[in-house]
Parts: C-alpha cells; structure tokens; sequence
C-alpha cells in the first residue's frame, strides 16, 4: 500500500515537532518553502510550561526536565533531530489548491502539474491566507482581550541578578507585570505585560531605574499585541483539513499556554492521523478554549516565606514537581486525549 501523502504547512514551532513526530514508515512528508527566519532568531517563545517540557522529553527529544534548560537547547535539539528526516519540499510559488473531504489537490499555476495530497497539516499560526480559502467550510469562534507585551532580552553584567530571588520570577506592578528570565549565561529576558497602553520607551525606562546602577545592555526586543483569542476548526465533511498550534487556537498570551498546547496537539495529531475521526479532539479543545477564556490570569505575590523557600535544598525539583502536577490538573483534559 503506498504512503499516505501529508502536507505539512508553515515553519513554526508545531511544524518541526509534527514532522518529527509523523512516521516514515506510513506517511510521505512535504513541507512548503523554508522559513525566511530561522525560528531560533525570532524572540518567542521563552517560557516553558513543566508540562511542555514532560511531553517534549516524553515524546519528542529527550531533555531532563530537573536541569536547567534553555530555549536555543530546545530548538537546536529539535533542528538536530530534523536533520535526519527526509521531507519532501514543495516551493509554494506558483501554486493554488482546492481542498475536498479526503484530498487537497495543489497545481502549479505555471507549469499546469497537479499534485494530490491526503492531509493538509496547517501550522501556519496567525497567517490568513488558508483560512480566506476555506472560509465557508471552517467554523470560528473569537474571544476579544486585549495585551500589550514587550520583550528586552538583555546582557546583565552583575551579579546581583544570579540571585535566586531575582532569577526567574514575576512581579506585579501597578500597570504591567514584569516577567525576568535567566535565558542563557547572562542574558535575561524582561517581559512587560499589560492590558493598559504600555510602549517600548515606558519599558525601557523602567528598565533604566532597575537596572541602571550597573552594566547593561538590551539586544533585541520585540512588542506584540493580542486582540482576540481564537478557535478554528473544520466542518465535518473536511477531514484532509488539521489545524494545530496558533492556526487553531490561539488563547490570551498572559497564560502561557502557545507552545504547551501546540505540542500536545502534534502529540495527538500523529498518533490519530490515519484514524481520520478528529470530533472528540475538536470538542475537548473548543471546551478548553472557552474555559480558558473565562479564566482570570492568577496574581501570586510573592510572599517573604516564599522567597525563603528558594534556598531549600532540591528547591527546583520540588518546585517543578509541584507545578506539573497543577499544570496537568489544568490541561486534564486535554492530556486525556494523548495518555
Ligand atoms: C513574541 C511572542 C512570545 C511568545 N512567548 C511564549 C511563551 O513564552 N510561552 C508560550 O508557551 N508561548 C509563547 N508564545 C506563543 C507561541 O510562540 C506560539 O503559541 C507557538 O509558537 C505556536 O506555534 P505555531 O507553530 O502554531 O506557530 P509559530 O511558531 O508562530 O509558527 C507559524 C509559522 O508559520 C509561518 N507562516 C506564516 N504565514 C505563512 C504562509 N503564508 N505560508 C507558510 N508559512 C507561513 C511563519 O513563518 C511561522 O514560522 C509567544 C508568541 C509570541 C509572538
């Protein structure tokens, strides 16, 4: 029996994680042009929820979650693993597509050559174009919220910041929330989030009173916004048609949850490809979706105790312990799907 032919479009994090995970043995993979970024060179993303981490050493590359793990380890890692697949490429110039229930057929506008493909995975995130497509045979659901957020990533040169109370950590300030990760060796990452009007030059300025006494200086930075929250899925009678990641579900980013859910998703996707039944997947995400969407995004001020807690002995073990075990309550079902 031949391979089933499966497309997988975009260039993000959920894409490199699906080719990985579908098998060779029973699909023939295509990919569409090459990133014009590298995704390693793009800012986002730079929290890694512990249950991200469990799933992505579980099924995808092996990391230990316990260790102290950076963002550029992950995707090299998961570059690495990728150097080893073969995927076919499809240059997307030139080309347009119909999408019926169990087929997408592409042709080359130019050159009049069709090509036929079982599945169409779309990993293309907030991009539009396929969604115009197939507008009348996908069903849409918005939640309008509105966050600012701005990224520095930022050599620190003192050794204040390699302080335990001051690395990794949140703090809740009257117009924005100001998230402070040790990305790697000694650059940080300052994240500012608001649903107020916040700009790059308020941030920096703050930056400046907090960091101004000793040697610092800002790499890149990056501001993006988030209007509306959405969730998009096929009709019924498009099966050749997956979303996953951001192309279809995209939730408030104060909560974190892009790059956990885009991976279970994939997880899900390569398991069940073949099964062609995706209305139990659909309907547990559209369920997380909506509770999600009413959820407020928790406020813990840190307490002196806590901080004090951080010098304990195996302080991140128990600490990561503690979280995947909310976390899973969190995405119960969702995890249901794939355990
Ligand atoms: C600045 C920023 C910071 C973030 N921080 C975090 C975080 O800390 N933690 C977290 O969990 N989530 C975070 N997120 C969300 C997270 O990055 C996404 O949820 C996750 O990357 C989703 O993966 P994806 O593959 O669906 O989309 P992406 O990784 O965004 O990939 C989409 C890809 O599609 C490609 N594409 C677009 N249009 C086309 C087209 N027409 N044709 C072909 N390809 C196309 C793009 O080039 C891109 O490579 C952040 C997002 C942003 C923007």
């Amino acid at each position: 029996m031949s391979k089933k032919k499966v497309l997988i479009y975009g260039s993000g994090l959920t894409s490199r994680i699906i080719k990985i995970l579908l098998s060779e043995d029973q699909y023939e993979l295509y990919e569409t042009s090459p990133p014009k970024k590298n995704i390693q060179t793009v800012l986002h993303p730079h929290i890694f929820s512990s249950v991200f981490l469990r799933y992505l050493s579980k099924y995808v590359i092996k990391i230990n979650i316990f260790k102290k793990i950076f963002r550029e380890e992950i995707f090299s890692k998961l570059e690495k693993k990728l150097q080893n697949y073969k995927i076919k490429k499809i240059i997307f110039e030139n080309f347009d597509f119909k999408f019926f229930e169990n087929e997408i057929i592409f042709f080359n506008k130019k050159n009049k050559i069709n090509k036929r493909f079982d599945y169409f995975i779309d990993c293309s995130g907030g991009c539009k174009i396929i969604k115009e497509k197939l507008q009348n045979k996908l069903i849409t659901l918005y939640l309008s919220k509105s966050t600012t957020l701005i990224s520095f990533y930022v050599k620190v040169l003192f050794n204040l910041f390699k302080s335990k109370i001051f690395r990794n950590n949140t703090f809740f300030l009257k117009n924005f929330h100001l998230t402070i990760l040790n990305q790697k060796k000694d650059i940080y990452s300052f994240t500012f989030v608001s649903n107020k009007k916040i700009d790059k030059n308020l941030c920096e300025r703050f930056l400046f009173k907090l960091l101004s006494k000793n040697k610092y200086e800002i790499i890149k930075s990056i501001k993006w916004f988030h209007s509306k929250s959405h969730f998009i899925y096929p009709k019924k009678d498009l099966k050749s048609y997956i979303p996953i990641g951001d192309a279809m579900m995209k939730t408030d980013p104060r909560h974190g949850l892009g790059a956990t859910l885009g991976l279970l998703q994939c997880i899900f996707v390569s398991k069940n490809l073949d099964k062609q039944n995706f209305d139990d997947y659909f309907d547990k995400y559209k369920s997380f979706f909506n509770k999600i969407g009413k959820k407020k995004s928790k406020i813990f001020r840190r307490k002196k105790l806590k901080v004090l807690f951080r010098f304990m002995p195996f302080y991140n073990e128990l600490r990561i312990l503690y979280y995947l075990r909310n976390q899973k309550k969190l995405f119960s079902e969702v995890l249901e799907l794939i355990d």
